[in-house]
């Protein structure tokens, strides 16, 4: 059992008088075996969050807990958690076994056959066996990566913390990593938080993730409720590439009037907004349809400004003006690789009331998110 909890954990870094708050008033549990992705921008306090996991940094204010016991005052030798970095950090001038053993000498008092054997037996497993006796210059980089990771497995921790391990590998190797060390995750059942900025990578491996933005958590939830309920208008436009298409919006009853178009609502989407009387209308890419005709209150009649062709889909970028008008702002609409569209031409987009999301202008806070059926959010047992 490794439960992980993150009780109003604070960090604040005192910069020449000025104080940063690096980390403000994290909460979150992590089930035992559960990979939690925390993602977010450059410097939203990621690292510094998981450094004061593994006790390499102080906490400012609260606690965390493993196994409802508070670790921060045990060094981070004590802790049974073991820490896979960026740079990788293996020794140049030790060997892969040596490199691997290190990590057990430091952690254990294991009888030296013992170390050999699960170093041996781990380094089979990451696929690195053939490779104990080279050093980390006369690997490549997924070989020296399978090594670091190779060197956090041996230890058998309770808890594995890995802080963008994959992002020094080309984008193929990363792809086929991402999927190996999402398999053996789930192999060895060990509690984990990943660090990453890529949101492909926290839709793809997380159980849950964890969006922190300026060092504070927006959300944790399961990608598809982080995708499709989000919590913010930071969350909406985080996860998902394309980006969420925002429109600002002036609101009188149930009509939203915005610089290109008016869009008028049902009253039971006019009721979610409240008072509010300046929204931001959300529409994802895909949630865009280009149709044949305007014929409904949510059809626009728009012109293709550029068209990104992916193979199985097409990236449409629109605009409500002349698309030559520089000042002109584009959405996207992303639909079918054989919807043939081409630049300059005059399209109709459909933007279907049950696909937009709309958040309180000032705030960001979703006021509605789109209709979905209630078994497509089923969580999935963690
Ligand atoms: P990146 O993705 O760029 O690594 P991050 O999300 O991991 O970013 P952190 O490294 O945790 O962000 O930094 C969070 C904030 O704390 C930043 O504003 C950073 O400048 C600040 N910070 C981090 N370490 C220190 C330090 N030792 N002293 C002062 N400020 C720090």
């Amino acid at each position: 059992m490794a439960e992980l909890t993150l009780d109003g954990v604070t960090k604040h870094f005192d910069d020449d008088g000025d104080r940063i708050v690096a980390v403000d008033d994290a909460n979150v549990d992590i089930g035992d075996g559960e990979f939690l992705v925390l993602v977010g921008p450059s410097g939203c306090g990621k690292s510094t969050t998981l450094r004061m996991i593994a006790g390499l940094e102080t906490v400012s204010r609260g606690e965390i807990r493993l196994d409802g016991e508070a670790i921060d005052d045990q060094p981070p030798t004590m802790r049974d958690i073991a820490m896979v970095f960026q740079s990788y950090a293996l020794y140049p001038h030790m060997t892969v076994r040596e490199n691997m053993r290190f990590g057990l000498e430091e952690s254990t008092d294991l009888p030296d056959d013992e170390m050999d054997r699960r170093v041996e037996e781990t380094a089979e497993m990451m696929g690195i066996g053939d490779l104990l006796d080279r050093k980390p210059g006369e690997l490549s980089g997924g070989q020296q990566q399978r090594v670091a990771l190779g060197r956090a497995i041996v230890r058998d921790p309770e808890v594995f913390l890995m802080d963008e391990p994959l992002s020094n590998l080309d984008a193929k190797l990363r792809s086929q990593m991402r999927t190996e060390l999402q398999r053996l995750q789930e192999d060895l059942d060990v509690t984990t938080v990943y660090v990453t900025h890529d949101q492909t990578e926290a839709m793809t491996m997380g159980d849950r993730i964890a969006i922190l933005d300026d060092g504070e958590l927006q959300q944790v939830g399961t990608p598809l409720q982080c995708y499709h309920q989000p919590a913010n208008r930071f969350v909406a436009g985080f996860i998902g590439e394309p980006s969420m298409n925002f429109f600002e919006m002036r609101r009188d009853g149930d009509l939203l009037a915005g610089d290109d178009f008016e869009y008028r609502l049902s009253a039971e989407s006019a009721d979610a907004l409240g008072d509010a009387d300046r929204v931001t209308l959300g529409v994802r890419p895909e949630d865009v349809e280009l149709v044949g005709s305007a014929d409904g209150d949510h059809d626009f009649r728009t012109t293709v400004d550029v068209v990104e062709p992916m193979g199985n889909e097409n990236n449409v970028y629109l605009t409500f003006g002349d698309a030559a008008d520089e000042e002109a702002r584009t959405f996207v609409a992303t639909v079918g690789g054989m919807q043939a569209v081409d630049a300059g031409e005059s399209v109709v987009a459909r933007i279907p009331e049950d696909a937009i999301h709309l958040f309180d202008a000032e705030t960001g806070e979703a006021l509605k998110n789109r209709d979905l059926d209630a078994t497509e959010m089923s969580t999935p047992s963690l």
